[in-house]
């Protein structure tokens, strides 16, 4: 099956940083097979036309917890969300069926806001990688690692069991890439975070981590070790390539400097962060040392929405005040960091992340014909200050269209949600025990 998208600015994302402003894409099976100005091949199966649209790699969030769909909204401003009400009614209320479910209604999101890729730590981490699989989406997934008691493990040793028997079970998919995910720096100690480490080498996978989110983090890794939770994990020999370090709000120019030696990665989470108050990420100072940073939703009960355009929108506002310097990352950067760089994040740069002959078609098109797409002098601009997930017309993941005209081709959020609704009453019970947390 071969397809030219036609009538379509591509932002190739590719080292060259092309930009064709009228240009084609081919796609042939699942990998793209050309790129170019002009128009394509005429001996196509398939001629789409991108009504001048934009057409850019498929955003990849690197950093949810896809399955939190049910939190949505609850307990809002509450002080200590986490450790009061989200430990608690997860280890409570989830089941599996709970999860997968909660993870299908979020794969519809994913796609409608062009995302294509997303690594996700959760519990009963199999059936979100069940759920990722059925819905055509790309996912990097990995079981929560905790020292205490969750919904699916007595502790961190069963957990390490589990999240082996996910690589085991996925390792190899074209589309599910299992991932080792210990959950933070505070809430595992050094053993925990050296053996996940080491499963994580075993099976040549990431190793996904919360770093320096929290105050209390931050006062107990002084108080403890003298050392701040990145120096921590330096020391304790987990910070290195295949690491994935979600939040970094608390950076300090040391710890920067680790980053950069390590070759560890950043999932940077802008609108949880400032949403819970907890600060701003140091992502200009960490991309100027020569860090790999990606963007990052978290969950859909921190930040609310788990598509990148929205999160695309903020970074550079935050970054610019914070240093009060306006010419500082532009939005082309942005762009990138929501492609290219979030594929470095992953390890998967030589597959997706960009246009060019070879890499696999996960694509997104937005579209220029709705009321704020009007006028575009410069397209990155538009895709990081203008666009929003309902200006996504198209989807392509490995080749396949999953989204054509705003609407997902192979399911319907709506029934999707009416299944999570019949799975939830149980859970609406519960959470009303949290109400006053
Ligand atoms: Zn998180």
């Amino acid at each position: 099956m071969k397809t030219v998208i036609n009538n379509v600015t591509v932002l190739t994302m590719d080292k060259a940083e092309n930009v064709y402003k009228n240009g084609y894409v081919v796609i042939e099976g699942t990998k793209i097979a050309g790129v170019g100005e002009g128009t394509g091949p005429q001996d196509a199966d398939q001629t789409v036309d991108g009504q001048g649209g934009i057409l850019m790699p498929g955003m990849i969030n690197t950093h949810s917890h896809i399955s939190m769909i049910p939190f949505r909204s609850l307990g809002e401003d509450g002080k200590d969300r986490l450790r009061k009400l989200f430990f608690p009614l997860e280890r409570e209320a989830l089941t599996p069926e709970l999860v997968r479910q909660g993870a299908r209604y979020a794969v519809c999101e994913l796609l409608l806001g062009g995302v294509t890729s997303v690594m996700d730590m959760y519990y009963f981490e199999d059936a979100v990688a069940q759920a990722c699989d059925e819905m055509g989406i790309d996912a990097w997934t990995g079981q929560t690692i905790i020292e205490m008691e969750t919904c699916d493990s007595r502790n961190a040793a069963d957990a390490l069991k589990l999240n082996e028997e996910l690589i085991k079970k996925w390792k190899g998919h074209g589309r599910i890439h299992p991932v080792v995910a210990p959950h933070a720096t505070n809430t595992n100690g050094p053993e925990t975070l050296q053996a996940a480490y080491e499963l994580a080498q075993k099976y040549d996978v990431p190793y996904t981590l919360h770093v320096c989110e929290m105050d209390y983090e931050m006062t107990m890794f002084r108080e403890k070790y003298d050392k701040t939770p990145v120096e921590f994990l330096y020391g304790i020999g987990v910070l290195g390539p295949r690491t994935v370090a979600a939040h970094c709000i608390h950076l300090s120019d040391h710890d920067i400097e680790l980053f950069a030696e390590s070759g560890a990665k950043i999932a940077h989470c802008a609108i949880a962060n400032a949403k819970s108050g907890k600060g701003v990420c140091r992502a200009y100072d960490a991309k100027q040392a020569g860090v790999t940073v990606g963007v990052g939703t978290d969950g859909p009960s921190s930040g609310n929405t788990i598509d990148l355009l929205t999160q695309l929108r903020i970074i550079p506002p935050l970054q610019k005040t914070r240093r009060h310097d306006n010419t500082i990352f532009s939005a082309k950067e942005t762009a990138f960091m929501g492609t290219i760089e979030g594929a470095k994040v992953l390890g998967a740069q030589n597959e997706i992340g960009s246009i060019e002959t070879g890499k696999r078609a996960n694509l997104t098109l937005i579209e220029t014909q709705s009321v704020n797409m009007f006028p575009i002098y410069e397209p990155y601009a538009a895709v990081v200050y203008m666009a929003n997930p309902s200006n996504v017309d198209s989807v392509w993941v490995d080749g396949k269209q999953l989204v054509k005209g705003h609407k997902l081709l192979f399911a319907d959020h709506l029934e999707e949600r009416a299944k999570l609704e019949a799975l939830m009453p149980e859970f609406r019970r519960m959470s009303a025990n949290y109400r006053d947390f």
